[in-house]
């Protein structure tokens, strides 16, 4: 693996590092920019200079793996223990929340679907780490067939209780080589939890069909709207949260990750910048029931565009993507078409 990786060192060199912080935050004392330095392990698979230090975790821009992480990572065990149980269990009222924005949700995933649908004429779906089952039940009303992976028992149930197939368990080729082939795989908001997404993303091509498609999503950290705030207006750094967050993306880190992996990028962009909440005055940070009335707002901004005028969704959302602003990225690659699984 060490060796494949190499493949992606020089193309460090993005836009990210020049917008890394040089001088100390005005508040947020537990979180700390420090100056370039090796990596706290000194392990010799992951190194780069330390962006931050949180709790005793830092994030270093990894040379070896091309995109931002957490270093040291924490266990295997760690991680199946808190997604298979504890991930829901802490969120009691996720639920209810992802009931009540479901209308939007669906709004949203029937948007990609239409992008989807223009990029592949399959229809076969697997979403691996389906949470609610949300993705899955938007594809399925538009006629493809789906299948889930989803380790926490209380989601899979969620999900299967509506009728839709989904598999209690992590992902693992293995376990999915009697499943077919996929036109479409698709992680959401999963890459960022990962001790090693790049074996994921590897692993998820060896079931997706020539010229097939693997949608992405992950949180747009370390963004130019999030390095303001935290360089000029007070903020700590928010956004980095070494217990759920190992892996820090961007559209440019994200877009190479692909190319590293033989995927080629038929389509990119991010979601709305919640950012703007903070650069207006509405400091949503640590106070859910104001950040609750912020993503009302976003919502209401989107509907009203996904509703009515997709094109103009797509070109804005595209537009943020560009200058690498928005709070999520969205990406789709294509398998090269003929190709065999390594
Ligand atoms: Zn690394």
């Amino acid at each position: 693996m060490a060796a494949t990786r190499k493949s992606i060192h020089a193309t460090l060199d993005g836009p990210e590092v020049s917008r890394l912080p040089r001088k100390t935050i005005a508040h947020g004392a537990e979180a700390r920019p420090v100056a370039p330095a090796p990596s706290s392990t000194g392990s010799t698979l992951h190194h780069g200079r330390t962006i931050v230090s949180i709790d005793g975790h830092d994030v270093i821009e990894c040379a070896v793996c091309g995109f931002c992480h957490s270093d040291p990572l924490v266990s295997d065990e760690d991680l199946k223990k808190f997604y298979g149980g504890t991930f829901y269990e802490e969120c009691s009222e996720y639920f209810r929340y992802a009931e009540e924005d479901k209308e939007w949700a669906m709004l949203r995933y029937g948007y990609y679907f239409e992008k989807l649908e223009s990029l592949t004429e399959g229809r076969r779906l697997l979403d691996i780490g389906s949470g609610p089952g949300y993705f899955l039940e938007a594809a399925r009303e538009r006629g493809w067939q789906v299948l889930g992976f989803e380790p926490s028992t209380i989601a899979a149930q969620y999900t299967s209780a509506r009728g839709i197939p989904v598999i209690n368990d992590f992902y693992s080729a293995g376990k999915a080589q009697d499943l077919g082939k996929f036109d479409v795989i698709s992680l959401n908001l999963v890459l960022e939890h990962l001790r090693d997404p790049i074996s994921l993303i590897d692993d998820a091509k060896r079931i997706l069909a020539p010229g097939g498609l693997l949608f992405v999503t992950v949180p747009n950290d370390f963004n130019p709207l999030q390095m303001q705030l935290w360089q000029d207006h007070g903020f700590a750094p928010w956004w980095v949260v070494p217990k759920h967050h190992l892996n820090y993306f961007n559209p440019g880190s994200l877009k190479r990750l692909f190319a590293s992996r033989n995927m080629e990028t038929v389509h990119q962009e991010t979601s709305y910048p919640m950012e703007l909440f903070l650069l207006e005055g509405r400091n949503y940070v640590g106070n859910f029931p104001l950040g609750r009335e912020c993503h009302k707002q976003r919502k209401a901004f989107e509907i009203a565009l996904l509703r009515s005028n997709l094109p103009l969704m797509h070109a804005v959302s595209r537009t943020w993507s560009e200058q690498s602003i928005g709070r999520e990225c969205i990406i789709i690659g294509r398998n090269p078409a003929g190709s065999c699984p390594p």
